[in-house]
């Protein structure tokens, strides 16, 4: 197959495969923009899954709650139809969140992932819904012996906190029994994982959303949020009074004070290949299983019903600032072409080519974990910071803001994901001059260590930057 070819000259540049799938099944009706002025209890601002989630949490709380949703679009239009469809909670992230937020903490915001995955299973196989929910857990793979390290690594942790029931150690031949790739070396198979078609989902939130009772307005961008009691929120053609307002805009946020500082723009580069699910068989990857490798820039990939391979490379351009708008973020052949390379290599026998491939911003906090917030002296909440995971997370988000709107004290408030103090970012340019070094360093580094050539050396030392300033983000 000639992936470079493919990823030249055959783009969907706008629509991801997921939108393009789901629009050919479902078709593309959008509910009316909003004119005139009306008055609602809580008014949302972007219909992704966060703005979605937290309707449906709302009125599942409080049932006569009156909910506006507003989206500049189709609601779902955003990154939450154009993501890998990986679904997992944070038991895969302890190594991440131990050194920051100790072992009660770290412990407590996986159990909050695995809320959110069961209440996530409930809706994806509830009847009628086809929205290609598989939950066959979720499996790292290592390329290097870097990478076996890692897994070695996740095991310790795993047994020094009592949680390894959570993972399974793959050795390459049980591994080749699931997934028989010949640049797999070793496997880590995380009992909780699931793989959903993110637009299907998009759809099915959307028309419950709709059932429940929410009210949606698309097309319908909002221009200007006043602060008051009530809030007003204005779009072109007409304003939502309403007491509460939340802000579920993804890379929007990024303006506000309280994510600027701690919220960095990253992007993501998915690539889609032709169906050949004799190919998949004859390697034993028969279910929809997620898999990602253990590089620090991943390569995640799954397959689909329909026997393809989405395989995404995390290494996308930063930007500067809060300039989510930017073009290098959609768009950057350097990125795709990373993935195309990786689904290449790792299914070398797959035929055909990709037959779409995409660019998206992913906003990363120093953490990693998002974070779900009330604006000072406002009824504006807001959540942001998913770090390219968010399929799992933005469930979350629906109870920690639902819980911030209601002030309600409970496991979500008191939780990491709405409590905890979060590191900074240099600030602009040095976040983002010294950001892309770092990234580039790094993927240099992981070329090599995957192609098995010594790490270039000048590469080797930017990449110990963020170590041995005492950042612990960046690291690797
Ligand atoms: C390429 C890529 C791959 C990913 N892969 C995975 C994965 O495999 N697993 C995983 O868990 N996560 C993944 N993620 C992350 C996940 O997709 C996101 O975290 C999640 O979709 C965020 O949902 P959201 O509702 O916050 O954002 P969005 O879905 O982007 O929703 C925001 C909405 O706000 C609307 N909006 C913005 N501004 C305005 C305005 N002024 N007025 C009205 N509406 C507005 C937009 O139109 C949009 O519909 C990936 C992300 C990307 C980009």
């Amino acid at each position: 197959m000639n992936l470079l070819d493919a990823v030249r000259s055959n783009i969907e540049q706008e629509f991801s495969w997921w939108q393009r799938d789901a629009r050919s099944v479902f078709g593309s009706n959008t509910q009316l923009p909003l004119s005139g002025t009306i008055d609602v209890d809580v008014a949302i601002v972007g219909g992704g899954f966060t703005g979605l989630w937290t309707a449906l949490v709302l009125k599942e709380r409080q049932p006569q709650m009156r909910i506006a949703i507003l989206d500049a679009y189709r609601c779902g239009d955003g990154a939450s139809s154009r993501n890998g469809g990986n679904v997992h909670g944070y038991w895969g992230a302890l190594p991440t969140l131990l050194p920051i937020f100790g072992t009660d903490k770290s412990i407590d915001a996986a159990r909050l992932g695995t809320l959110a995955q069961i209440r996530l299973r409930e809706f994806a196989t509830a009847p009628g819904r086809d929205v290609w929910w598989v939950e066959e857990g979720y499996l790292r793979v290592a390329t290097s012996p870097a990478q076996v390290q890692k897994i070695q690594e996740f095991i310790r942790i795993a047994r020094d906190l009592g949680v390894d029931s959570t993972l399974t150690r793959l050795p390459q031949t049980e591994l080749r029994n699931l997934c028989n790739s010949p640049r797999f070396l070793e496997g880590l198979l995380f009992s909780e994982g699931a793989t959903v078609h993110p637009a299907r989902l998009a759809y099915a939130l959307r028309q419950a959303a709709l059932d429940a009772g929410v009210q949606i307005f698309e097309n319908s961008p909002v221009k200007h949020v006043r602060k008051g009691s009530p809030n007003k929120v204005e779009t072109a053609h007409g304003a939502i009074t309403a007491r509460d307002v939340v802000l579920a805009t993804y890379t929007g946020t990024m303006g506000l004070g309280p994510v600027a500082r701690t919220t960095t723009l990253f992007s993501s580069f998915p690539v889609m290949s032709e169906a050949d699910p004799e190919y998949l068989e004859k390697i034993n990857y028969s279910v929809a299983r997620g898999l990602a490798d253990l590089r620090m820039f991943t390569h995640y990939f799954r397959r689909t019903k329909d026997g393809r391979i989405l395989m995404g490379s995390g290494s996308g351009p930063l930007e500067l600032g809060s300039a989510h708008n930017s073009e290098k973020l959609r768009r950057d052949p350097a990125s795709a072409q990373r993935a195309a390379t990786g689904l290449q290599r790792f299914f070398p026998g797959m035929r055909g080519g990709v037959v779409a491939s995409w660019g998206y911003p992913i906003e990363v906090t120093s953490d990693r974990l998002p974070y779900f917030g009330t604006l000072a002296d406002a009824r504006i909440h807001y959540g942001s910071g998913y770090s390219g995971h968010g399929v799992n997370a933005t469930v979350i988000a629906g109870e920690c803001i639902s819980s911030l709107i209601l002030n309600q004290k409970d496991q979500w408030t008191t939780s990491a994901f709405c409590a905890r103090t979060r590191m900074t970012f240099p600030i602009e340019p040095f976040r983002f001059v010294g950001g892309t070094m770092v990234r580039d360093a790094i993927v240099r580094c992981e070329d090599a260590e995957d192609a098995g050539r010594r790490q270039p050396l000048i590469a080797q030392a930017i990449s110990n930057l963020p170590r041995v300033m005492g950042m612990r983000v960046g690291t690797r």
